[in-house]
């Protein structure tokens, strides 16, 4: 019979495996524990529809052998089954999209830093139970067809051969690794050891897992005298932890849930139960990751929450369940109201998927509203870690979410150098202060530093420094919070000056007139003016308009064909001995005076993060002058 070799991509992943780098080996269970119960629940959710099944649901089970002499452990499922091109398929190469991120990220650096414990975060599924076995056996039988065994030691790839089975289902034979000085093996054919495993990562399984054990009881009609006897038991609970009694489960257990199903090493920020009766009744728990998942910025991510039909699982993740600014929540949604018949595409439409999405993202609201006032830091780091999501629901969908997701935002405030809400920036602003300000930049730092944040400062208004890039078009969709404008600080218009400095300024920009026109044709700006806006510096820009200059900065990074621009006006402090110098030079020098001017320009852009179009021309321009 012919070796077939594994697809290079799944080669690998298997050789880590082998060589077992992976300190927590015991996890190979539940992830063949887990193939049999989706198996199991594919068959059983075909029986609906398809009568010729013939399936009933109180004999599916999964049971485990263990053989001390041969030194195997047996998985054995009466589930859906494979045939020989399914086993072909699904063992030789690597089905599952967890997997696959799992090996690309074994190209990373980091991965070759020998970081393994990464391998937690995956789903590493079948090829764990290469970790504690030298050979593997998958004897499998789909429906009427023939029965085929796949055999592979790992290392030289599988073979398929005809399969002695008579029943519909899969058998898995492990052939345990041998002890080792560093490792020992022998400890999987224990049945406690078994026992404790299926407790503590199986036990919510919703069909049975079977062992025979050894039973030790009193003799009938004695006191002392035991007899022991070898008995099949169901070893897992089946009560999946959403059935529980809320007050029976402790933190621990909800914690071992999320990290065990959603393969994190961390505890959850926040659990969230709910168990809701009426028109349409469900239980769900939610968690908030405290970290977001490795590919959660990425187009890879799937959002959803697994849905299940009173213990059956019908969709892994039902994004219908989540709006996508929440879409890092992770859980489980368990409703006793939608038939199992339903076909996937229907199950979309259904009006009881609807009523719970929406119960479900109003509970997460309220309860991260409620985290926000009674655990503040706690609130911040969550913020920190998805607040852009949020921000983005804002946005999207031409605001259509905005009052709902308004509350829950928060920006860096000027004043307490943290992160605050809309609603506290609100309640402190000062008497006359009319409009909420805000600063964008790519740092806090670099937005103190602003000349325009002056002004504002100067009034002892609070700023918002806004740095992530989709701040600004945030703000914009929001107007305004409380009747409360949003300004930026670098609009042109804002109005802060006293009317007797206004005038000053008016009068200064008239007498120049000729001189700032002359200006303006010479540089790409709208509009060239003497300023009072200005405290300590000498220019700054200034945008009139809807576009902001982060906004044109910000659009003008996206990988399309779309460039924007933002109409500028060059402010020059009316107060500086610049100005003065100007006058002077459009007088008596206009050659000098265009050089002053393109490097105040050039200035300008610098201050703002703007390319400098021509860094050699200014250079030499800047040692002209200083040389002079
Ligand atoms: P995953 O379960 O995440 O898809 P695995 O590598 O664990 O990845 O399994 C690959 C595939 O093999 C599964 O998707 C399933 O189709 C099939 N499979 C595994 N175990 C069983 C089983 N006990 N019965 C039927 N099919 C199985």
């Amino acid at each position: 019979m012919k070796k077939k070799q594994f697809k290079s991509e799944s080669k690998r992943l298997l050789d880590l495996m082998i060589h077992s780098i992976y300190t927590n080996k015991d996890i190979f269970l539940r992830e063949l524990i887990s193939n049999a119960s989706d198996a199991l629940d594919k068959l059983y959710y075909a029986s609906l529809t398809d009568k010729k099944l013939k399936v009933k649901k109180d004999k599916l089970e999964i049971f485990i052998e263990l053989n001390k002499e041969n030194r195997t452990i047996k998985v054995i499922d009466n589930g859906c089954g494979m045939n020989k091109e399914e086993l072909e398929n699904n063992l030789g190469t690597i089905a599952k999209s967890g997997t696959l991120a799992f090996k690309e990220m074994m190209n990373t650096d980091k991965a070759k830093n020998k970081d393994i414990d990464i391998i937690g975060q995956f789903g590493v599924g079948f090829y764990s139970a290469f970790m504690v076995s030298k050979k593997i056996e998958v004897t499998s039988k789909k429906d009427d067809e023939e029965a085929n065994t796949w055999i592979s030691d790992g290392v030289d790839g599988y073979t398929i051969k005809k399969g002695d089975k008579e029943k519909r289902g899969t058998e898995i034979t492990l052939y345990l690794k041998d002890d080792t000085e560093e490792e020992n093996f022998s400890e999987y054919l224990e049945e406690f050891k078994i026992n404790e495993l299926i407790k503590k990562y199986s036990d919510y399984i919703s069909y049975p897992i079977k062992m025979e054990v050894l039973t030790r009881s009193l003799k009938e009609g004695s006191k002392e005298d035991y007899e022991e006897k070898r008995e099949v038991t169901t070893l897992n609970s089946m009560v999946p932890i959403w059935k529980r009694p809320q007050s029976e489960v402790t933190d621990e257990e909800y914690n071992d849930f999320y990290k065990d199903k959603y393969y994190d090493f961390e505890n959850p920020l926040k659990t969230i139960t709910t168990s809701v009766e009426g028109m349409t009744s469900y239980k769900a728990i939610l968690f908030i990751p405290s970290k977001a998942p490795y590919d959660f910025y990425t187009k890879e991510y799937e959002k959803g929450l697994s849905l299940y039909s009173n213990g059956v699982m019908i969709m892994d993740k039902c994004k219908e369940l989540l709006p996508d600014y929440f879409s890092f929540v992770k859980g489980v949604v368990d409703t006793e109201d939608l038939s199992l018949n339903i076909s996937r595409e229907m199950l979309q439409q259904t009006k009881t998927v609807q009523v719970i999405a929406k119960n479900i993202e109003s509970k997460i609201n309220k309860e991260l509203l409620k985290m926000q006032e009674e655990n503040k830091d706690e609130y911040i780091k969550f913020f920190e870690t998805f607040g852009t999501g949020i921000k983005f629901g804002v946005y999207s969908d031409y605001g259509m979410n905005k009052d709902k997701l308004k509350d829950l935002l928060m920006f860096y405030s000027a004043k307490n150098k943290k992160l605050i809400t809309l609603k506290e920036y609100v309640e402190n602003m000062k008497e006359g202060q009319e409009a909420i300000y805000y600063a964008s930049g790519a740092t806090t730092d670099k937005i103190d530093k602003l000349p325009q944040v002056e002004q504002v400062k100067e009034k002892d208004y609070d700023i918002l420094y806004l740095t992530d890039y989709v701040d600004e078009f945030c703000l914009n969709t929001l107007m305004e919070y409380d009747s409360k404008k949003f300004e930026n600080v670098s609009n042109g218009k804002l109005n802060l000056e006293s009317d007797e400095e206004k005038d000053k300024t008016k009068k200064l920009n008239d007498d120049n007139k000729d001189l700032l026109e002359y200006l303006k044709d010479n540089l790409d700006v709208n509009e060239v003016r003497f300023t009072n806006i200005l405290k300590s510096h000498p220019v700054c820009f200034t945008s009139k308009g809807d576009i902001s200059i982060e906004m044109e900065k910000v659009i003008n990074a996206m990988p399309t064909d779309e460039t924007i621009k933002s109409e500028k006006i060059l402010e020059i402090n009316a107060n500086h001995k610049i100005a003065d110098k100007l006058k002077k030079l459009y007088k008596e020098d206009k050659d000098e005076l265009l050089k002053y001017a393109k490097i105040l320009y050039s200035e300008a852009c610098l201050i703002e993060g703007l390319p400098v179009e021509d860094p050699t021309e200014l250079s030499n321009l800047i040692c002209e002058v200083m040389t002079k």
